[in-house]
């Protein structure tokens, strides 16, 4: 009865143990919620009050596919002045959430076997995507501090190699691509004439080095690149659903042709409180920016106390990659059945490396509250004490 394409599908692993935590919540049971990628933090009161005033100004029918032309010129002038690449809103689409962006991207490009180098640990739904295109994930496996070199795309290259896809600061491992892999990555790019994909949902989430975006080194990796971002992560609107894409005109019209028919627009509401979004007030983001380097440095220091767990100290976003590898044994043979077990024995809930292509390790989200995170702490503690006995 099913097609293919969805009998091969994984579905998100990470959405499943979100459902669970939040199900345990509503019964009553106190679990702290360390799986999901989401800030704890209320979308900023100057965004809601511009999506109360959209709604009284009855701003609620059909928009364009691409999005309204404000939201374009707000993200062109974003483009513009945070990360140096100029972009005409014509070269911009916007869509719910960048999840969404990113399987249309991947609609537009892939033909069956066109190769996609995914460096990994990686957030399992570019692979999953990639394979309801069609195309062929190819899997570039990278070892601690996890950071990708320009070296393992060449030894990934293929005659086949159609995209690259980038995502710095990573899901779920934190690592940036340092800026002088990112340049050598771009030539080689561009002399091998393959398409980018760079992911910057986590940009304005950095703690060690600047955001460098690919298509602003030069108009030769730019002509080969599309920029994705959404809103979720820094202005705390993952509920609102807007993501979006800029990059060559050609590829941005055969993504609003394809949003035309599946989607339409994402809504109107969301699009208007967007445009404050990234226009008006940024002190509440600066706010949530120096919370999570806060929340990062606390787990960082508490997870330096439990000796068999390891961790690559994150340059950016907020998650904590940490390697269970040396309590894996007889009790728990793999990380699923340990974070399976942390959930069930000390009700936290993160995601096993499983779900990012990487057995032996689990990631912890750190965009929870500093009260969840040092309960947490303390419940990660003995548990680990426990499951080493
Ligand atoms: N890209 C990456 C790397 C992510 O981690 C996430 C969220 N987990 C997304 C995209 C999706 O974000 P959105 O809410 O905009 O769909």
């Amino acid at each position: 009865m099913f097609s293919k394409r969805i009998l091969q599908l994984s579905p998100s692993q990470t959405v499943a143990i979100d459902v669970k935590a939040k199900e345990f919540k509503r019964q009553g049971i106190s679990v702290i919620n360390l799986s999901v990628g989401e800030p704890n933090f209320v979308t900023p009161k100057n965004i809601q009050k511009a999506a109360k005033k959209a709604l009284d100004q009855g701003y609620t029918f059909y928009t364009s596919p691409a999005g309204i032309i404000e939201l374009r010129e707000a993200i062109a002038i974003k483009l513009k002045k945070e990360n140096r690449i100029s972009y005409d809103p014509s070269q911009i689409i916007v869509g719910a959430g960048n999840k969404q962006i990113i399987y249309n991207i991947f609609q537009v490009l892939c033909n069956k076997g066109d190769e996609v180098i995914i460096p990994i640990p990686t957030w399992s739904t570019f692979v999953e995507q990639v394979k309801l295109a069609e195309g062929t994930p190819v899997l570039v496996k990278l070892k601690p501090p996890f950071k990708l070199k320009a070296q393992d795309v060449i030894n990934a290259l293929t005659p086949k190699t159609k995209i690259l896809l980038l995502n710095s600061p990573s899901n779920p491992t934190g690592a940036m691509i340092d800026p002088d892999e990112l340049k050598k990555i771009a030539d080689i790019a561009v002399k091998k004439n393959i398409l980018v994909i760079s992911d910057e949902i986590y940009e304005k989430l950095t703690y060690t080095q600047k955001h460098i975006s690919i298509a602003s080194i030069n108009d030769e990796i730019k002509q080969h690149t599309i920029t994705t971002n959404g809103l979720s992560k820094s202005y705390a609107m993952t509920g609102w659903r807007v993501g979006y894409a800029a990059g060559p005109k050609e590829i941005i019209a055969k993504m609003i042709s394809l949003q035309s028919q599946m989607l339409t627009q994402t809504a109107s509401i969301s699009q208007y409180a967007s445009v404050e979004a990234l226009t008006g007030d940024q002190s509440s983001i600066e706010s949530m920016q120096k919370a999570f380097a806060k929340r990062r440095d606390f787990c960082m220091k508490q997870l330096d106390k439990i000796k068999k767990l390891s961790y690559i100290k994150p340059e950016g976003a907020f998650y904590l990659f940490i390697s269970v590898e040396k309590l894996l044994g007889k009790k728990y043979p793999t990380a699923t059945l340990w974070a399976e077990a942390l959930l069930e024995k000390e009700k936290i809930a993160v995601v096993p490396g499983e779900a990012f292509f990487y057995p032996g390790y689990i990631r912890m989200s750190y965009a929870a509250s500093d009260e969840d995170l040092q309960e947490a702490m303390q419940r990660l503690e003995r548990f680990v004490t426990s499951s080493t006995q």
